[in-house]
């Protein structure tokens, strides 16, 4: 080895060693007399003194050093004198009397200030990605997803989950996104699709005999990159036989929970882990993925409202419509324009319209609230006994704002759900550092396609449906609940799964509910069907997205991004290799491919 200690292992206990360092110049202050380097690897940072008296030759070569030259450094270790120890800095106890410096190579000046934490333009970071990962907070990121992967290994191996790879060039298997597709040379127009998981590869590995499976696995999904996507990520991918839905949620439960306790223990954890059905997630938190980090719950104001002179209301009511509300804490004497932010947030997801409702503080109490008390942007359309009754269900106190929408239930909860969120964050009432998981159950087996006029499975074609909802599945298939669980947290899908379906009369009734032909299924799923001829166990299972996962842990994150080593913008273009690129056309007429110029 060029060195014999990390830099970044550096303590007061090494004071007295001769040590040989390598890193990266972190940052040189030159104080004429002395020079001072903080020398930089991968596990932190340690100041280097260089002192004419001590090492002329030394002292002269580091007035040469510039920011990123890589150095091999021979020295003393030395306590810092009282007074000058940096308490900030790991290392700060001590520091090296250089006796020998060696330049190993030498940088150009890097395009972004490696040793700053400034904003930089992330087309630049990704660009340069190698320097953007010598950024400690960037490199910390990176590490901890190693630890959470880990861990997860090990977890898994101590419970007799064998590890197994599934390929990556395989045949298209759904999880409600685009295939990225892969052209055969041999196979004249023909293509391989990339897995958007390995959800038929894990069920055939139970009928297989394994029992129990995980993988690390990498998954491509071709989505529009809206939000916090990436055509390429990484899943636990985890599949098991003879168990019900209670098993793999024990086990996920365990794994996340003893995972947190160990990798990132410094966040607070909220236990116990809550269930709610998935109708309940939507009608008091307005998502599938609740933020249970804060209250704010949504009040359904139907039944109080049946019979009001309110006109607007009374109609969405008559026409089986909903009117529910939240109620945000001391907002009453929220501006115009705060309350026009609210408005048209919930207009752009769907809502025709907010009646605003500030509750005066002046009022001493809920059931002291008189007229005076009241600025509605109904008027006086809504009585001061509704209004009431509407604060009482929301939890509302005087100095609050309530926030009503009306209109079909689905579109009510989504607005309410994401003025929940846009509140929860705007008044600081999520705390960064606390982790709260919740278990999501009950999902909808399937949803209607009103584009394509057919059902659309709610989670993925194989997943059984509750054993007492098969008959729905020809009578009423959208009123069918599936054997599906999701894990949330904090806002975020953190994993999810199910029970699956392990007969072939089933999974091909399953397939006929979705609207494929029994020509379309066997073309596209006899590998699967055709298993299940063969002793297929019960089996179910689950994944959980690594980089959300890194995510959650390290509030620091703030992207997807962020925690992978080499990702795409979120055009899905990687700025490094330039990728993706046109190829020669030698290459394209081996494929049996001819571009289209549009
Ligand atoms: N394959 C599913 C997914 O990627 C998860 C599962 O059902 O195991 O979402």
């Amino acid at each position: 080895m060029l060195k014999s200690i990390s830099c970044g292992g550096l303590r007061a206990e090494h004071a007295g060693h001769t040590v040989t360092l390598a890193g990266w110049v972190h940052r040189r202050r030159d104080h004429g007399n002395l020079v001072f380097v903080d020398l930089r690897d991968r596990d932190g940072v340690v100041q280097v003194v260089f002192n004419p008296d001590v090492a002329a030759q030394a002292h002269e070569a580091a007035q040469r050093l510039r920011p990123e030259w890589v150095a091999q450094v021979v020295g003393k270790v030395a306590c810092r004198p009282a007074g000058t120890e940096n308490p900030g800095l790991p290392t700060g106890q001590v520091e090296v009397f250089a006796d020998q410096v060696t330049v190993l190579s030498e940088s150009k000046t890097p395009p972004f200030y490696i040793n700053e934490d400034g904003e930089v333009d992330e087309l630049l970071r990704l660009k340069y990605r190698y320097l953007d990962l010598r950024r400690p907070h960037m490199r910390d990121l990176l590490l901890l997803r190693h630890k959470v992967v880990k861990f997860i290994r090990d977890y898994l191996d101590e419970r007799d989950f064998a590890e197994i790879e599934t390929p990556i060039l395989i045949k298209s298997t759904p999880e409600g996104a685009r295939d990225y597709v892969v052209p055969s040379r041999v196979h004249a127009g023909k293509f391989y699709a990339l897995p958007q998981s390995p959800q038929q590869l894990k069920q055939l590995l139970m009928v297989a005999g394994f029992e129990r499976y995980f993988q690390i696995a990498r998954c491509f999904r071709d989505e529009d990159l809206r939000l916090d996507r990436q055509p390429e990520f990484t899943q636990l991918d985890l599949e098991m036989s003879f168990v019900d839905r209670d098993d793999i949620l024990a086990l996920i439960e365990g794994l996340y929970v003893s995972l947190v306790k160990v990798v990132a223990p410094q966040m607070r954890l909220r236990m116990p882990i809550p269930r709610l059905t998935y109708a309940e997630a939507m009608g008091r938190y307005g998502s599938d993925k609740p933020d249970l980090r804060f209250g704010l719950e949504l009040a359904d104001m139907t039944q109080t409202l049946r019979d009001t002179q309110f006109n607007v209301f009374r109609n969405v009511i008559a026409k089986g419509g909903v009117v529910k509300g939240i109620a945000a804490p001391g907002m009453a004497e929220a501006s115009r324009r705060q309350t026009d932010d609210l408005i048209s947030l919930a207009k752009t997801h769907g809502a025709g319209g907010l009646v605003t409702i500030g509750l005066s503080k002046s009022a001493a109490s809920l059931d002291a609230l008189a007229a005076e008390h009241v600025r509605s942007s109904a008027g006086r359309n809504l009585s001061v006994a509704e209004v009431h009754a509407m604060a009482r269900l929301a939890g509302a106190k005087p100095g609050d704002l309530l926030l009503l929408a009306a209109g079909p239930a689905n579109t009510v909860n989504n607005v309410l759900g994401q003025l929940r969120l846009h509140l929860g964050h705007q008044l600081g009432l999520a705390d960064a550092n606390e982790l709260a998981f919740a278990f999501i159950l009950d999902f909808p087996l399937v949803e209607w396609n009103e584009e394509e006029k057919k059902y659309d499975a709610v989670h993925h074609p194989f997943t059984s449906p509750r054993d007492e909802d098969w008959p729905l599945l020809e009578s009423d298939p959208g009123a069918a609940k599936a054997k599906a669980y999701d894990l949330a947290c904090n806002g975020f899908e953190l994993a999810g799964g199910s029970i699956r379906i392990h007969r072939r009369d089933l999974q091909e009734r399953m397939f006929k509910v979705l609207g494929y032909s029994p020509q379309q299924a066997e073309a596209r799923f006899s590998q699967l069907l055709e298993a299940f001829n063969y002793g297929a166990p019960p089996h179910g299972g689950f994944a959980g997205g690594i980089e959300r996962l890194v995510m959650v842990l390290s509030p620091g994150a703030k992207s997807i991004r962020d925690v992978m080593a080499f990702p795409k913008t979120q055009a899905g273009v990687d700025p490094l290799f330039g990728a993706p690129d046109v190829v020669e056309d030698k290459h394209l007429k081996e494929l049996h491919i001819r571009i289209i110029e549009s």
